[in-house]
Protein backbone atom coordinates (compact mmCIF):
# COMPACT_ATOMS: atom_id res chain seq x y z
CA UNK A 1 0.00 0.00 0.00
CA UNK A 2 2.77 2.52 1.07
CA UNK A 3 4.42 1.50 -2.39
CA UNK A 4 1.90 3.69 -4.43
CA UNK A 5 2.14 6.77 -2.02
CA UNK A 6 4.21 9.68 -3.84
CA UNK A 7 7.17 10.86 -2.46
CA UNK A 8 5.02 14.26 -1.98
CA UNK A 9 1.98 12.39 -0.50
CA UNK A 10 4.20 11.61 2.07
CA UNK A 11 5.21 14.87 3.50
CA UNK A 12 1.71 15.76 3.41
CA UNK A 13 1.13 12.64 5.11
CA UNK A 14 3.64 13.59 7.98
CA UNK A 15 3.74 17.09 8.69
CA UNK A 16 5.71 17.25 11.43
CA UNK A 17 8.43 15.17 11.14
CA UNK A 18 11.31 16.25 8.46
CA UNK A 19 11.61 14.07 5.16
CA UNK A 20 14.56 13.49 3.64
CA UNK A 21 15.57 11.20 0.63
CA UNK A 22 17.33 9.04 3.01
CA UNK A 23 14.44 8.90 5.77
CA UNK A 24 11.39 8.59 3.41
CA UNK A 25 11.70 4.65 3.17
CA UNK A 26 11.52 4.71 7.12
CA UNK A 27 8.20 7.00 7.16
CA UNK A 28 6.80 4.68 4.33
CA UNK A 29 7.37 1.89 6.58
CA UNK A 30 4.88 3.77 9.62
CA UNK A 31 1.93 3.81 6.80
CA UNK A 32 1.98 -0.30 6.68
CA UNK A 33 2.99 -0.35 10.72
CA UNK A 34 6.56 -1.62 9.97
CA UNK A 35 9.58 -0.27 11.72
CA UNK A 36 12.08 -0.10 9.18
CA UNK A 37 15.72 0.85 10.56
CA UNK A 38 18.61 0.91 8.03
CA UNK A 39 21.69 -1.98 7.85
CA UNK A 40 24.46 -2.08 6.15
CA UNK A 41 25.02 -5.10 4.10
CA UNK A 42 28.65 -5.00 4.38
CA UNK A 43 29.78 -4.15 7.79
CA UNK A 44 26.03 -5.28 9.62
CA UNK A 45 26.23 -1.90 11.37
CA UNK A 46 22.94 -0.74 11.95
CA UNK A 47 22.20 2.97 12.71
CA UNK A 48 19.11 5.25 12.83
CA UNK A 49 18.04 7.91 12.03
CA UNK A 50 18.48 6.99 8.29
CA UNK A 51 22.05 8.59 7.32
CA UNK A 52 22.71 8.37 3.06
CA UNK A 53 25.86 6.11 4.30
CA UNK A 54 27.09 3.46 7.17
CA UNK A 55 28.78 5.75 9.66
CA UNK A 56 31.19 2.79 10.45
CA UNK A 57 32.48 1.39 6.84
CA UNK A 58 30.84 4.77 4.42
CA UNK A 59 29.25 1.92 2.21
CA UNK A 60 26.12 2.92 0.70
CA UNK A 61 24.68 -0.17 0.22
CA UNK A 62 22.33 0.14 3.20
CA UNK A 63 19.28 -1.98 3.26
CA UNK A 64 16.26 -0.87 5.18
CA UNK A 65 15.10 -3.65 7.72
CA UNK A 66 12.17 -4.52 9.61
CA UNK A 67 12.96 -5.01 13.35
CA UNK A 68 10.32 -6.52 15.94
CA UNK A 69 10.47 -3.14 17.86
CA UNK A 70 11.16 -5.37 21.38
CA UNK A 71 13.82 -3.74 24.04
CA UNK A 72 14.76 -1.71 26.50
CA UNK A 73 13.97 1.44 27.87
CA UNK A 74 17.52 3.37 27.98
CA UNK A 75 16.68 6.78 28.73
CA UNK A 76 13.24 8.51 30.36
CA UNK A 77 11.97 11.82 30.43
CA UNK A 78 8.13 13.23 31.57
CA UNK A 79 7.71 17.07 29.60
CA UNK A 80 5.96 19.18 31.25
CA UNK A 81 5.49 21.30 28.13
CA UNK A 82 5.95 21.00 24.09
CA UNK A 83 5.14 21.49 20.55
CA UNK A 84 1.18 20.11 20.55
CA UNK A 85 0.45 17.13 19.01
CA UNK A 86 -3.03 14.66 18.97
CA UNK A 87 -3.20 12.39 21.86
CA UNK A 88 -0.56 14.58 24.05
CA UNK A 89 -2.33 16.92 26.79
CA UNK A 90 -0.24 17.92 29.03
CA UNK A 91 -2.71 19.13 31.13
CA UNK A 92 -3.40 15.56 32.22
CA UNK A 93 0.18 15.16 33.36
CA UNK A 94 3.67 14.69 31.83
CA UNK A 95 4.17 12.55 28.56
CA UNK A 96 6.19 10.50 28.42
CA UNK A 97 9.54 10.27 26.31
CA UNK A 98 11.64 7.07 26.11
CA UNK A 99 14.78 6.26 23.48
CA UNK A 100 14.76 2.55 23.75
CA UNK A 101 17.64 0.18 22.74
CA UNK A 102 15.84 -1.98 20.01
CA UNK A 103 16.33 -5.56 20.04
CA UNK A 104 18.26 -7.44 17.40
CA UNK A 105 19.48 -3.73 16.12
CA UNK A 106 22.96 -3.05 18.39
CA UNK A 107 23.21 0.46 18.93
CA UNK A 108 20.32 2.23 17.77
CA UNK A 109 17.58 3.76 19.96
CA UNK A 110 14.73 4.89 18.84
CA UNK A 111 13.05 7.72 20.37
CA UNK A 112 8.78 7.68 20.75
CA UNK A 113 6.62 7.91 23.83
CA UNK A 114 5.19 4.64 26.40
CA UNK A 115 1.32 4.10 26.05
CA UNK A 116 -0.96 2.22 28.62
CA UNK A 117 1.62 3.41 32.07
CA UNK A 118 1.37 6.03 34.46
CA UNK A 119 4.19 8.21 33.87
CA UNK A 120 6.03 7.46 37.39
CA UNK A 121 6.17 3.56 36.04
CA UNK A 122 8.14 4.63 32.94
CA UNK A 123 11.58 4.05 33.52
CA UNK A 124 14.78 2.91 32.56
CA UNK A 125 15.00 -0.41 32.15
CA UNK A 126 12.01 -1.31 31.31
CA UNK A 127 11.02 -4.17 28.83
CA UNK A 128 8.82 -2.46 25.80
CA UNK A 129 7.43 -3.56 22.60
CA UNK A 130 6.31 -1.58 19.70
CA UNK A 131 2.75 -0.78 19.21
CA UNK A 132 0.90 1.90 16.85
CA UNK A 133 -1.00 5.06 17.23
CA UNK A 134 -2.87 7.42 15.07
CA UNK A 135 -1.52 10.41 14.50
CA UNK A 136 -2.87 13.37 12.13
CA UNK A 137 -5.01 9.81 10.58
CA UNK A 138 -1.71 7.88 10.39
CA UNK A 139 0.27 5.33 11.91
CA UNK A 140 3.07 6.36 14.67
CA UNK A 141 5.17 4.17 16.50
CA UNK A 142 4.97 4.24 20.25
CA UNK A 143 6.02 1.69 22.70
CA UNK A 144 4.31 -0.42 25.70
CA UNK A 145 5.22 -2.42 28.69
CA UNK A 146 6.30 -6.15 27.51
CA UNK A 147 5.06 -8.94 29.86
CA UNK A 148 7.83 -11.39 30.85
ZN1 LIG B 1 28.98 -0.51 7.08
Amino acid sequence: MSESVSDAELVERFPWVQITHDSKFHFRGWLDKQLLINRCADCGNWHHPPKPVCPVCWSENLVPTEVDGTGTIHLAMALHQGAPAPGVDYAKGPHPVVAVDLDGADGVRFSSTVIGLPPEEVVIGLPVELDWVERYGHPFPVFRKREA
